[in-house]
């Protein structure tokens, strides 16, 4: 065994070891970006299960995406040499879905439940809404969404905010019968939202504690990555599965054959889980989704007696990288001070760079990925972030004009998409025959001569008679719809009903607890998609869009070919589960030769040997809507923190002086976080249009940082007082690098005019649009052909 031990804990530093090695309770890893601390989760399972401390099935590891928990499965059954089923390794939704569509029964749900993504949501709340008049009172589907979410989150029930609700505020009441509608529905619907499978977990653990207590004991070893970015209610449930199990609990269910006593202790009890969490408060960048920083600062007074590593040497960048990542960081307070610092030297400076437009700056990304990839770095190896998708365009628009290979993480949104989503509401309908809202989207879909007035009609009929939505629909008979209506809706109900019996297995398999001689899933979708005319109607349509939404539905049969062949023996249900839980970060496809686009949030976790920091500019980074919320400002540059960290080699940044947002051109200020890197870090390279029209070397939106030094003087208490409070862009230090930049305020300019601009050229003035400095002069240039040039910072002069 020591031999076996050494394996694992090679090449590991003292503290990743001791991570790896510790035996207690509880354990607490805090470490920088790429120190390790992904890496130390890995090797602290294999260990677990080489020593044989644990069966794999006595794991549970979270990860933040399904993804990584795929990759680090993989490594665990890598550094074993042999498989380790029965581990659980997957993200918190994931887990939690197992959990309830086991234990459905105890919680008076369906186990073949929905999961309503935050679409289904807004549709639902929209209705709501409608009926209670409640959008007079301000409330849109999306406010009352997220305002459900946050109690969610927090563990709030109907009930419990009900208590707490103040009565005599009109809003609240309302509020408060819109979240009571809303829990009935998905009740009735035997569906759930996100949001839920964390909540109902933890409910269904406190309230049963002999559930609970199967979990309790199966999972001895508990790891959680990632753990700044853990909410409340995701807190509770480590809290819950972590708990001793009551010597009661385990003589009661000893009585029915459950427990094996082997693990209880001397008194008869069984102890709480080992629990091991792996965070950087550095990286906490959902606090929009309820994460709290404070389940890692109070971790050891959560879980008494816990043992804390940290780790602060990293293995992943470049020193350069991390001193301007250490850098900004330090500008947050309230946070413990850690350097991360490397072995590996300093590495090549942090390439800078400010376009005179969005179109420069990507162009400028774009070179110097071509110039990467002729020096053999792989596109795969490359990334572009960003903080708000809307930047894609210029990157897209660019890059498919170089003919490099890209692709946008969670751009695609192929489930998002109409055609896929009546499909998919096609086989919900037939997992959960509950399900209202899948059912009300396909009863006239394709178009069945079925109106709005039938469907409410048959509502009605159900909400009456206490029936489902599908059993109105197969009593329709007796609603005194017109007969074609009514055929149309029996013919409907019959397709679903023969497509369930598809789903059922045979005796052989009822008997085995197997799905054996079920239809699979992919035979399933084809029944339905053709007998239900989804795709007829697609094919026959003259709409030329439905052409490709029919490609769209033959796509996803092909899915769920792949998925039959990959997965033998699943169920609809796992094949709805799986496509529910997908996320963004899943999408990445390492085999692939493509430069990956995405926003920073989805970047978190990554690591690539390039990477291309854009749009760092204010009201971009920090994003407008959290420039002036308490915490915002912080959390942003934890965010610009994220993404600098993710480069192993080659960071970039850049920005453009001015891009068009909200359909409007306005000048960009540079983004505050980058005057907090210190100078010399960052080799600035200036936009070309710049360096001919003015002829110096220094990019021209930094002139300002010289000669005075650093971005001139700062003053430390002024800047935390700013952290804290509400961080207001330094406008004066903004202005004067824009107004450095270049000025021509006083330029007056009129259609017929002739102009010279340092990289297209001369042209001439067409049309003079806008007002102040917001003025534009759309040009045609003698060879450049047609551009609209902000007059303020254009680099232009008149002939
Ligand atoms: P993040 O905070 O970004 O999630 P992390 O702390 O989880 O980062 P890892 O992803 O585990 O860091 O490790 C970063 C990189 O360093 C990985 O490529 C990993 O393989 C490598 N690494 C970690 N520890 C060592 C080590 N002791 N020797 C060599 N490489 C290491
Ligand atoms: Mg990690």
């Amino acid at each position: 065994p020591n031999s076996i031990g050494s394996r694992l804990t090679d090449g590991l530093n003292p503290q990743q070891r001791e991570a790896v090695e510790y035996r207690g309770q509880a354990l607490l890893i805090v470490a920088g970006a790429g120190s390790g601390k992904t890496r130390v989760l890995t090797h602290r399972i294999a260990s677990l299960i080489e020593s044989r401390e644990a069966w794999p099935s006595q794991i549970l590891a979270i990860t933040f995406t399904n993804k990584a928990a795929a990759e680090m499965r993989e490594r665990v059954e890598a550094l074993l040499g042999e498989g380790a089923s029965g581990m659980w390794i997957s993200t918190f939704h994931s887990a939690c879905v197992r959990i309830l569509r086991r234990e459905a029964e105890s919680l008076g749900l369906s186990s073949t439940f929905t999961i309503y993504d935050s679409a289904d949501q807004r549709t639902i709340l929209k209705r709501i809404i409608k009926e209670l008049d409640a959008d007079t009172m301000g409330f849109t589907p999306a406010s009352a969404q997220a305002k459900i979410s946050k109690l969610k989150n927090e563990l709030a029930d109907v009930e419990t905010f009900a208590r707490n609700a103040n009565m005599n505020d009109p809003q609240e009441v309302m509020f408060l019968e819109i979240f009571r509608q809303y829990t009935r529905r998905l009740r009735d619907a035997s569906a759930l939202d996100f949001d839920d499978l964390i909540a109902e977990t933890v409910y269904l653990f406190r309230a049963f504690p002999k559930v609970a207590a199967l979990y309790q004991r199966r999972f001895r070893h508990i790891l959680v990555d990632e753990y700044q970015d853990t909410n409340h209610a995701q807190y509770s449930l480590i809290r819950e599965l972590t708990r001793p199990v009551a010597r009661e609990i385990v003589d009661e269910l000893d009585a029915h054959g459950i427990l094996v006593r082997g693990i209880a202790d001397d008194s008869g009890a069984i102890p709480g889980a080992s629990l091991t969490v792996v965070g950087d408060s550095d990286q906490s960048i959902y606090a929009f989704r309820g994460a709290d920083i404070r389940n890692i600062s109070e971790f050891e007074r959560d879980f008494t007696g816990a043992k804390v590593v940290l780790l602060e040497q990293n293995y992943r960048s470049t020193q350069n990288i991390l001193s301007a990542a250490n850098a900004v960081i330090s500008n947050n307070f309230d946070r413990k001070d850690k350097k991360l610092w490397t072995a590996d030297g300093d590495g090549d400076p942090i390439i800078g760079y400010t376009g005179y437009t969005a179109h420069d700056e990507a162009q400028f990304v774009a070179d110097e990925i071509e110039s990467l990839h002729r020096a053999g770095v792989a596109y795969r190896d490359i990334a572009v972030f960003y903080r708000t998708n809307a930047q894609t365009r210029a990157l897209e628009e660019i890059f498919v004009r170089s003919a490099l290979p890209y692709r946008v993480v969670g751009g695609t949104k192929f489930y998002e998409r109409a055609e896929i989503k009546d499909a998919m509401a096609y086989l919900i309908a037939v997992a959960n025959p509950l399900d209202e809202l899948a059912l009300r989207r396909i009863l006239n879909t394709p178009k069945r001569g079925i109106g709005p007035a039938t469907e409410t009609a048959l509502a009605s009929f159900a909400e009456q008679n206490e029936l489902s939505f599908r059993e109105a629909m197969r009593a329709a008979d007796g609603l005194g719809l017109g007969p074609k209506v009514t055929s149309a809706i029996t013919t409907l109900a019959t397709v679903l009903d023969e497509a369930a019996a598809m789903l059922v297995p045979s005796a052989e398999g009822m008997a085995a607890g197997t799905n054996q001689g079920a239809s699979k899933v992919s035979d399933v979708l084809v029944f339905l998609v053709e007998r239900s005319g989804l795709l007829e109607t697609l094919r026959n349509s003259r709409d030329p869009q439905d052409e490709t939404r029919a490609e769209n539905v033959e796509e996803l049969v092909a899915q769920t070919r792949d998925f039959d062949r990959e997965n033998p023996g699943a169920t609809l249900v796992d094949f709805l589960t799986q496509v529910s839980l997908v996320a963004a970060a899943d999408e990445i496809d390492d085999a692939s030769g493509t430069v990956s686009l995405m926003t920073l949030h989805t970047a978190k976790g990554l690591e690539y040997h390039a990477v291309f920091l854009t749009g760092l500019e204010e009201g971009l980074l920090p994003h407008q809507m959290s420039a002036s919320e308490p915490g915002g400002p912080a959390e942003e540059r934890r965010l610009f923190y994220v993404g600098i960290t993710r480069a192993r080699k080659k960071l970039h940044l850049s920005l453009a002086m001015s891009r068009a947002q909200f359909g409007e051109v306005a000048v960009a200020m540079p983004s505050r976080y980058l005057q907090e890197i210190p100078e010399g870090l960052i080799d600035w390279r200036q936009s070309p249009g710049m360096a001919t029209s003015r002829g110096g070397t220094q990019p021209r939106a930094l002139n300002a940082r010289r000669p005075g030094g650093a971005w001139g003087t700062r003053d430390r208490d002024l800047e935390r007082f700013s952290v804290t409070r509400s961080e207001k862009p330094k406008t004066e230090w903004a202005n004067r690098v824009t107004g450095n930049v270049r000025d021509n305020g006083d330029l007056t300019l009129e259609a017929g005019d002739r102009i010279r601009h340092s990289d297209f050229g001369e042209g001439k003035v067409t049309q003079v649009t806008g007002e102040g400095t917001k003025r534009i002069a759309h040009v045609s240039f003698d060879t450049a052909g047609q551009k609209k040039l902000l007059i303020k910072i254009a680099p232009i002069e008149k002939l």
